[in-house]
Formats: structure tokens, C-alpha cells, sequence
């Protein structure tokens, strides 16, 4: 059995607070490591070596920042396959999907190392006679990340890669279920030349997140998760005077109209919905179907949905692996359950599953409802696995209005052949990021990554120029040198 330790200061160090996480394999359903659970005790460790390792990172030129992270790229793109077979062991996604999800991240750390132009501040000359002003932006210190299972390398270089290309220094507390990437990434971030206590992990459960959330010396906190955790991170850091960003669950819909091309709609619902097991937070999990379209809708996906490959691992044909954990999956059940009980058409049922030779697996087949309602569990909650409900609606307002009314608003997406419906449901849905004949619109690394309502907490979403400004507080420098003896002025100083 592999113990995994935390990692403070550059060096692994084992958990002392003596509670273990088991950490499975998705796909045979046994125990492959322990992840020790920390005490706030150790929690303060890491922040004391990051605090240690402030001063000195904040004064590294940018550019120096910059050629570790070009370093960091380099050795990921070398290592990327072996990361993604260690997030497939523990997550139990296929690897071609592990491998996606590692370049998303990798993107990031590309336009981290862009730091030096990113961190040019603004100048004015002459805001008054003889006066001068510029502003610049500086790090905030010891910043903390909280990360999901479900992209367990991706999720924490949304948010790494700017914090320390801004001058920060970082300690993240993984998901505990898939917990061994983040070791990963901090070996291959030592072995880029990053000094020590500028990256710091540390494993546990709320305990761990608890003694962050109010730490007096972290001054920054990034999260990723649920909604319920998600709103408490957000009040619990705020009301301890940090600065919040907490990205929480979603629902997104896609909707297709009468005049869609109909081929392309259910390729892009069955990756969408079904690709790593539903378990995105971008994955679709309603088709709103509108007018006519309906009926051949269903009947299409649920053809498809019926071939589906499930698979393990390194499988080249697979579509799907398992869930993480077997109470996930019982969980993802029980709304498959309640669904039938609500009155919703269970059109393919996935709940009797086996996977050949991996009959211990946490795996789940492909679940599709039709006839769904807005008040029905199913509809209204987060299910987070592969289960696709259908929401038949008479119109397009319908559908617009429908989704404005959901309490997430994380992705949505329209498939249509019409420009003037394209551009009124990108004007006029309530929804952070929107697709146009694209299934998971997810920002690329120099745009931002966020929902809005229920589904981001916070004034900032992720990477790219908001991140940039989350992780860096503004200064505005007002200079003059004056030649003359100056007299004191009582008055509201004006421009002159
Ligand atoms: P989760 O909320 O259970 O856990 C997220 C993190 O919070 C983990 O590190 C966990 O250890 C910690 N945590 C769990 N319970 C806690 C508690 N009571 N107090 C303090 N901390 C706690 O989420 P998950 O199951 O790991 O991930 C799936 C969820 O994440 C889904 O809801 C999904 O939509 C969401 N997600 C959202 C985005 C986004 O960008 N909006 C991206 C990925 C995942």
C-alpha cells in the first residue's frame, strides 16, 4: 500500500495528524494508496514555508519567473502521458481524456510565462503640470488553491501558473480522492527550478481547508467544487478578510433548435454529456429540444447512447471509463431513481452495467431521460455522472427563459444554422460561458474561466486576465519633482 505524503518546502513530509484517506482505483474498485488527512498543524507549516519564501519570490524578476515556468512546460510536455495515467488510476477517466485535460492545463502555464507583459502596468505623463502618474500591479503573498476531483491537474494550473508567475508563493490542498497529480506537478516544478516553498501541497479533508480559510497569513483563496462548499469558502474566507474566488457546480444546458443540423447536435450532446462519465463541470446534462426536433432527437441519442464504449485506461476505443468512487456512483444512482420516480421516461437505463473482467469497478452505463420537467431533482440538481435529460420546449423563448430561471449558470450552447438566434442567445442568456455550435465552450487559457449565480462566488473568474488581476493587487503612483519651493495646500488638490 502507497502512503502518499504532503509536500512543504521542497521536500515530501509525512502526515503526522494520524487519519488516512483511502484513494481507489476507479476501474477495479481497490484501494491503491492512503492520503493523510492534516491537522492545522500542518496546515501552518505550509504556510510558514510559503510565507518564508515570499520576499524573496516577489522580488525575482518577472522575467526569471517566467524562464522557470518555460522550464516547468518543457518537462510536462516531456511527462505529460505518465501524468495522464496517473490521473486515469485514481480519477478512472480514459487517458486520451486524462491527456486533454493535462494541455488544458499546460495552456496556462504557457500564458503564465507571458508574466513580464502581463505585469506591465500603466503610465500617464502630465496628469497635472509636472506631474506623473503610473500604476502597477504587485503579488499579495501566501494564496491558497482548493481543488476538485474531477480534474485533479488541470484544476490547480488554472490557478498555480498565475499565482506564482504574479509573485506569489501557493500551497493547494488537493481533492483527496484523486490526490497523487498534485505531487506530480510539484516534483516536476522543483525540477524547473523553483525554489523551495514557492509551491507547497498539502492533502486533507475540511479540516485542512478550515485552517486556510483562516489563516491570518493567507491573504488569497482559489477554489474549485461543489456549490454548498463553495458558498461557504466564499463567506467563510471573506469574513476572515481574504480575497475569494470560489467557482461552485453547474447544470448547463444545450439547446437545439428545429434548424439544427441534427448529426452534429448529438455528437456534440454524447461527448458532452457522457465524455469522462459526466463528471465536468462544463458537461451537459439537459438537451433542450425545441419544437419538432424532439422526436428524432431522443431517438438518435438513445441509438448512440446504446453503442457507447466503455472502457479502462489506455483503451484506445474507449468513450467512458468509471466513476471515481463507488458512493459517487450509488449517489449518481439514487437520482436516476428518483428521476423514475418523479415521472420522467427513462429512455436508456445504464444502472446495471458490469464491465467485463472489472466487475469491482465504480462503472455506470449511460443514462438518458425523456419528458423532463423544471421541477423534477433531476432537472433542478447536480448530478455529476453520465445521465442526459431531455426538456422538451414549444419555443425558443422557452428555452431562454428556462434556462434563466435554473439557479447554476456555469456553460450553456446553442446548435442552430441561424445568426440572428446565435447572437440573441449569446446576448440575452443569463450563463457565463456560452457555446454556438460548440458543446463545451471552455475559455481558452488567455481568456477567463467562470459561471455567474450559483455557479461563481467572488468578482473574479479564472486564468487569463482575470486571473492575473486576482492574484495581484493595484498600486497608483502619483510623482512630481519639483524644481520650486512648494507651499501647503488646504484645499482638495485639483489637476492645475
Ligand atoms: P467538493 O465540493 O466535494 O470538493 C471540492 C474541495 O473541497 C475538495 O478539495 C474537498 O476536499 C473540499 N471539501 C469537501 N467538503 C468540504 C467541506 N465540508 N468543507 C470544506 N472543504 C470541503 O467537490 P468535488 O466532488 O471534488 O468536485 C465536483 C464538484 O466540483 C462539482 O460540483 C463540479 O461542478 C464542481 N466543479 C466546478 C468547476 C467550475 O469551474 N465551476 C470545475 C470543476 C468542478
Amino acid at each position: 500500500m502507497h502512503i502518499l505524503s504532503h509536500y512543504i518546502d521542497g521536500q515530501p513530509v509525512q502526515g503526522q495528524s494520524g487519519r488516512f484517506g483511502d484513494v481507489f482505483h476507479p476501474a477495479s474498485g481497490e484501494v491503491v494508496a492512503r492520503v493523510p488527512l492534516a491537522r492545522p498543524e500542518e496546515v501552518d507549516e505550509a504556510v510558514a514555508a510559503a510565507r518564508a519564501a515570499f520576499p524573496a519570490w516577489a522580488a525575482t524578476p518577472p522575467l526569471k519567473r517566467a524562464r522557470i515556468l518555460f522550464r516547468f512546460k518543457a518537462l510536462l510536455e516531456a511527462r505529460q502521458r505518465d501524468l495522464a495515467r496517473l490521473i486515469s488510476s485514481e480519477h478512472g477517466k480514459v487517458v486520451s481524456d486524462a491527456l486533454g485535460e493535462v494541455t488544458r492545463g499546460l495552456e496556462v502555464a504557457e500564458f503564465a510565462c507571458g508574466i513580464p507583459q502581463l505585469l506591465k502596468g500603466e503610465f500617464t505623463e502630465e496628469v497635472g503640470s509636472g506631474i506623473d502618474s503610473h500604476a502597477l500591479r504587485q503579488p499579495l503573498g501566501v494564496v491558497a488553491g482548493i481543488t476538485p476531483f474531477n480534474f485533479p491537474a488541470m484544476v490547480p494550473m488554472w490557478m498555480f501558473p498565475v499565482a506564482i508567475a504574479c509573485g506569489n508563493t501557493f500551497v493547494l490542498k488537493p481533492s483527496e480522492r484523486d490526490p497523487s497529480a498534485a505531487l506530480f506537478l510539484a516534483d516536476l516544478l522543483k525540477e524547473a527550478g523553483l525554489p523551495n516553498g514557492v509551491f507547497n501541497v498539502v492533502h486533507g479533508d475540511k479540516v485542512a481547508v478550515d485552517a486556510l480559510l483562516v489563516h491570518p497569513d493567507v491573504a488569497a483563496v482559489s477554489f474549485v467544487g461543489s456549490t454548498p462548499i463553495a458558498r461557504y469558502i466564499y463567506e467563510t474566507g471573506a469574513r476572515h478578510g481574504k480575497r475569494v474566488q470560489a467557482l461552485g457546480g453547474a447544470k448547463n444546458h444545450l439547446v437545439v433548435m428545429p434548424d439544427a443540423d441534427l448529426d452534429q447536435a448529438v455528437e456534440a450532446l454524447m461527448g458532452a454529456a457522457y465524455g469522462s462519465a459526466g463528471e465536468r463541470c462544463m458537461a451537459i446534462s439537459v438537451a433542450v429540444a425545441v419544437g419538432d426536433v424532439a422526436d428524432r432527437l431522443v431517438e438518435r441519442l438513445a441509438e448512440r447512447a446504446r453503442q457507447l464504449k466503455i472502457g479502462i485506461g489506455d483503451d484506445p476505443a474507449a468513450e467512458m471509463g468509471p466513476l471515481v468512487t463507488r458512493q459517487h456512483r450509488d449517489k449518481v444512482v439514487g437520482y436516476v431513481e428518483s428521476g423514475v420516480r418523479e415521472g420522467a421516461r427513462l429512455v436508456v437505463d445504464g444502472r446495471d452495467y458490469r464491465h467485463p473482467g472489472a466487475e469491482g469497478g465504480f462503472f455506470l452505463g449511460p443514462c438518458l431521460f425523456d419528458h423532463v420537467q423544471p421541477e423534477m431533482t433531476i432537472y433542478r440538481e447536480e448530478i455529476f455522472g453520465p445521465v442526459l435529460a431531455v426538456v422538451r420546449v414549444a419555443t425558443f423563448q422557452d428555452a431562454v427563459e428556462l434556462i434563466n430561471r435554473h439557479e447554476f449558470a456555469n456553460g450553456t450552447s446553442v446548435f442552430t444554422r441561424s445568426g440572428g438566434i446565435a447572437r440573441e442567445f449569446a446576448h440575452r442568456i443569463q450563463v457565463g460561458m456560452v457555446g454556438i455550435n460548440v458543446p463545451i465552450p471552455v475559455p481558452m487559457a488567455f481568456h477567463s474561466f467562470g459561471g455567474w449565480k450559483a455557479s461563481l462566488f467572488g468578482d473574479h473568474h479564472m486564468h487569463g486576465p482575470e486571473g492575473v488581476r486576482f492574484y495581484t493587487r493595484m498600486k497608483t503612483i502619483t510623482s512630481r519633482w519639483p524644481e520650486e519651493r512648494l507651499s501647503a495646500e488646504f484645499v482638495m488638490p485639483t489637476m492645475k
